[in-house]
């Protein structure tokens, strides 16, 4: 299995799967989705009572449901740094939560106003503030107010999907497309009919500039009234592509998929030379 990057950014990524299976393939992808360790918002106290600020009285009441906003501080990404941060379970506190394994905030807003991610604080380092502040949470008429201490911890996305890192996982072979020059008369009906617009007019030839958009949709083999392009796909060669939420980066994400499936491969390993047979 090898892997050649296309494109690498914070947070969006797509790479060629090289020598692989499609099990191989379905493999990092599941591992991707499910197994990849992340911090996110695990507990939420509400502050009940009156909330006195600037001299008048607010009522800790929201327009929703407090396990609504509860809830949608569990999906708010929260920075995570896989070295600094282990699973509360497994912390030398014995989970009663410490530095290493948690993260507290705190929000205190008073209405009227829209409450965003960026309003949740860290108790301690600014490192874990979160990235993207513009998320909406929920928002508060004149007199109502929110104080609310919130616990982050490391999750996977098998336990819950506010600990998946990553979003949109996915692959596609690699499409091979030929364009017979002998038979092509330029009638450039590829170029104008491909729904991705994986074809350029270069000098009044079509070329194929974009074959990593190419959806393996046929179309531009149909529309060629000269039958002169032929699509297939390399059956070894994936274009995988993925996101992530934003609590890590996408390099971060995969070499941490591909370190986890390396330490399972070896646990199987052991395993099966284990059995009597
Ligand atoms: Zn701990």
């Amino acid at each position: 299995m090898q892997i050649e990057i296309i494109e690498m950014e914070e947070t969006r990524c797509r790479f060629l799967l090289k020598d692989a299976s499609h099990a191989e393939a379905n493999a990092l992808r599941r591992t991707l989705i499910s197994d990849i360790p992340k911090m996110a918002i695990d507990q939420v106290e509400f502050h009940l009572g009156p909330i006195m600020a600037d001299g008048k009285e607010y009522e800790s009441v929201t327009p929703l449901f407090d396990e609504v906003v509860a809830h949608r501080l569990g999906l708010v990404p929260i920075p995570t740094d896989l070295e600094l941060m282990s699973f509360r379970d497994e912390c030398v506190c014995g989970g009663e939560g410490c530095p290493n394994c948690i993260v507290m905030y705190s929000l205190n807003k008073i209405g009227p106003c829209t409450v965003y991610s960026g309003d949740l604080l860290p108790l301690g380092h600014e490192a874990f503030k979160v990235r993207d502040p513009l998320i909406p949470i929920v928002t508060l008429s004149d007199g109502q107010a929110v104080l609310i201490y919130a616990i982050a911890e490391m999750g996977t996305g098998k336990r819950h999907v506010k600990w998946q890192a990553t979003t949109g996982v996915g692959y596609k072979y690699l499409p091979i497309v030929t364009i017979d020059e002998k038979k092509c008369d330029q009638g450039m009906q590829c170029v104008n009919r491909c729904p991705r617009k994986v074809f350029d007019n270069v000098g009044g030839r079509p070329v194929v500039s974009r074959i990593y958009d190419c959806t393996l949709c046929n179309t531009c083999a149909e529309e060629c009234d000269q039958q002169a392009i032929e699509v297939l796909s390399e059956p070894c060669e994936f274009v995988f592509e993925f996101e992530t939420d934003g609590s890590m980066s996408c390099a971060l994400a995969l070499e941490t998929a591909l370190l986890i499936m390396e330490a399972g491969f070896e646990n199987f390993g052991e395993m099966a030379s284990e059995l009597d047979v």
